[in-house]
């Protein structure tokens, strides 16, 4: 995974009357995620979680600089509650979901072959790197920063699992497309903490936007520009509720001109959600807490010397 962005021109010709009760629907769908949350195992090397569809491993880390990411993700079960989320997905084979060393190389990746996802120490430590030391000029804490960007990642790789193994089609860039049921998941991990990860993928994306060369081969990626992935994030956020992140339109995080669509660009990603995703749902969709009960639960990778 490269940490950038794309968007999307589409504007959906999504009839208004169906916008709403398609956002619902979604949300309905998404706040089940949670309910196979894993039982208590402590991670030592690999371990089931949920149904057995998901495991996860925590690779014991030789470079001493990464032994307090190793700590704090076993401590906060992060891996467990991702995998458990996606254990929702009738998934036809085990995913695995694996913290490791990658040689200094901060990345995170799907692995087809081995159906495993690897998110390396190197990434989380570029991640806390960036984040500011207290609070943002935009007001995003040092934990948001690094918090909400390490759950995008993960569940930007999960749906990449998830388009594999299900034979998910998929039009367009197969990229923006994880991007966007990352954030549909984020969106609805619980009101505060969507707002808190959401701003911290923000965050995030911006400032990598801010170091980001823009060359050939940063358009010749299979990823957008970070910007564009920041502005695809906030669109989505504001198109899901806009009274809720209003401000994101107020303070200029996002222009008029873009906003004027998001409603209609969330409806049209919660529909192929539901179209593409919801066959798949090991239950139906029902009303509960259980993504908010999975995740909310502060996930923070903030040390408490961060
Ligand atoms: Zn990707």
């Amino acid at each position: 995974m490269r940490i950038n962005a794309r968007r999307r021109s589409a504007v959906a010709s999504a009839k208004r009357m169906g916008i709403r009760n398609l956002a619902r629907i979604a949300l309905i769908c998404l706040t089940i995620l949670g309910s196979m949350v894993p039982g208590g195992t402590e991670g030592r090397g690999l371990e089931q979680s949920g149904r057995q569809a998901t495991r996860v491993a925590y690779d014991a880390p030789r470079e001493q600089v990464h032994r307090e990411i190793y700590d704090t993700m076993r401590r906060r079960r992060v891996l467990e509650r991702v995998a458990a989320a996606f254990n929702l997905f009738r998934l036809p084979r085990r995913l695995t979901y694996r913290l490791a060393e990658c040689s200094g190389e901060p990345n995170a990746w799907y692995d087809p072959r081995n159906r495993r996802i690897t998110l390396c120490y190197e990434l989380i430590e570029s991640i806390r790197r960036v984040a500011p030391s207290g609070t943002s000029s935009a007001g995003v804490s040092r934990e948001d920063a690094i918090r909400g960007p390490v759950l995008q990642v993960l569940f930007h790789e999960s749906s990449h699992a998830v388009f594999h193994m299900l034979r998910v089609p998929i039009l367009g860039r197969e990229e923006d497309a994880a991007d966007q049921v990352a954030a549909l998941v984020l969106l609805h991990l619980g009101r505060a903490d969507a707002r808190a990860v959401v701003n911290g993928s923000g965050y995030f994306f911006a400032a990598l936007g801010k170091r980001e060369p823009l060359d050939r081969s940063a358009f010749a990626d299979a990823h957008g520009l970070s910007w564009q992935r920041f502005y695809n994030l906030a669109c989505l956020a504001y198109g899901s509720d806009r009274r809720r992140y209003g401000d994101i339109v107020e303070r200029g995080f996002l222009p008029t001109e873009r906003a004027t669509a998001c409603e209609e660009e969330y409806a049209q990603i919660a529909h192929a959600f539901l179209a593409l995703l919801g066959p798949h749902l090991r239950t139906p969709p029902r009303q509960g807490q259980a993504l908010r009960r999975a995740l909310a639960r502060r996930v923070p990778l903030a040390s408490p010397h961060d």
